[in-house]
């Protein structure tokens, strides 16, 4: 079996072009939709994203602040400038970019974002919300897990999907998006006892794992759909992802790849939450 590719670069190129009509609409009424991402950190991969994100939002007419406390920020400080923004009227969106400076959490300081302008769902409240059916953005990358599925007519109703991760920013809101959406869910994580055959019973598996290719063709059942959340850095610059393309395809239906997957879509979606944030 040869599985189909399941790409996002359509999916995220057509949430692009709503969105840029979206934000000039607004924008001719006098609203410029606005992000702002806080940073507290040197990580090379970080800077990278960010830099890409900003990038990304120019080109769909959305203005982008950086915010770098640096590396050596302290909690409080970032507490501070995160109350700050979520009071500017004309900040849309607020984001806490990863990694943070030792003894701080995300979920922690996240609760200082405003849950109208928590774009990429970072604060527990947005995660409660979800878990209750309620409206919260969701973590555009676990948003992005559903789209994908969607977009490639994917029906998710009475599926059974083991989600590999239980983080706050990926697992744990895909499992609730899934289970809003009638998949029967196992979540499995580092302590799962037979993951193999946890894995290989479900007609969908999402990997959110960050190890790089670690889901090979014996996680998967045949004729499985597997999506890929992994983005592990290589030494040459490049990324793979969690699950093994090569022998996955050799098993499943469908695999998503990396790059060009879960990726994009997940920056299109942060950037249509941010209209969507403007638009209120
Ligand atoms: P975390 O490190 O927060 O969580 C990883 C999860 O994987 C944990 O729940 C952990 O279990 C579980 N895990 C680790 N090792 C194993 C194992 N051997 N078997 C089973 N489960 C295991 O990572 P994130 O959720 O933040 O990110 C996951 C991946 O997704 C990373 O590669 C990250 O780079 C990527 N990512 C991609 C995004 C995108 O837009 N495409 C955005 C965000 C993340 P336990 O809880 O027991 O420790």
């Amino acid at each position: 079996m040869s599985a189909r590719v399941l790409s996002g670069k359509e999916l995220a190129a057509t949430i692009r072009s709503q969105i840029t009509e979206q934000a000039a609409v607004l924008r001719a009424a006098g609203t410029t939709p606005r992000l702002a991402v806080v940073t507290a950190t040197d990580d090379a991969s970080s800077a990278w994203y960010v830099s890409s994100l900003a990038r990304a939002a120019g080109n769909v007419g959305i203005s982008c602040d950086v915010v770098d406390l640096g590396a050596d920020a302290d909690i409080d400080t970032i507490r501070t400038e995160l109350g700050k923004l979520s009071a500017q009227e004309t900040v849309h969106g607020v984001i806490l970019q990863t990694p943070l400076p030792p003894g701080a959490t995300l979920a922690d300081l996240a609760t200082g974002i405003d849950p109208t302008k928590d774009v990429d769902g970072a604060n527990p409240l947005s995660l409660g919300r979800l878990a209750s059916g309620l409206p919260a953005y969701a973590p555009a990358t676990a948003e992005a897990v559903l789209a994908l599925l969607d977009h490639h007519g994917i029906d998710l109703a009475g599926q059974h999907v083991a989600v590999v991760g239980r983080s706050a920013v990926v697992g744990k809101p895909v499992a609730h998006l899934l289970l809003n959406r009638n998949a029967t869910v196992t979540i499995c994580h580092s302590r799962t006892r037979h993951l193999a055959a946890i894995t290989r019973a479900a007609d969908v598996l999402v990997a959110a794992i960050g190890k790089p290719k670690m889901i090979t063709a014996e996680y998967l059942r045949p004729g499985a759909i597997a999506v890929d959340v992994g983005t592990n850095p290589t030494e040459d610059g490049g990324l793979v992802g969690d699950i093994d393309p090569d022998t996955a395809r050799t098993q499943a239906a469908g695999v998503t790849p990396v790059p060009g997957g879960v990726g994009p879509v997940t920056t299109a979606l942060l950037l249509a939450h941010t209209v969507q944030a403007a638009a209120h």
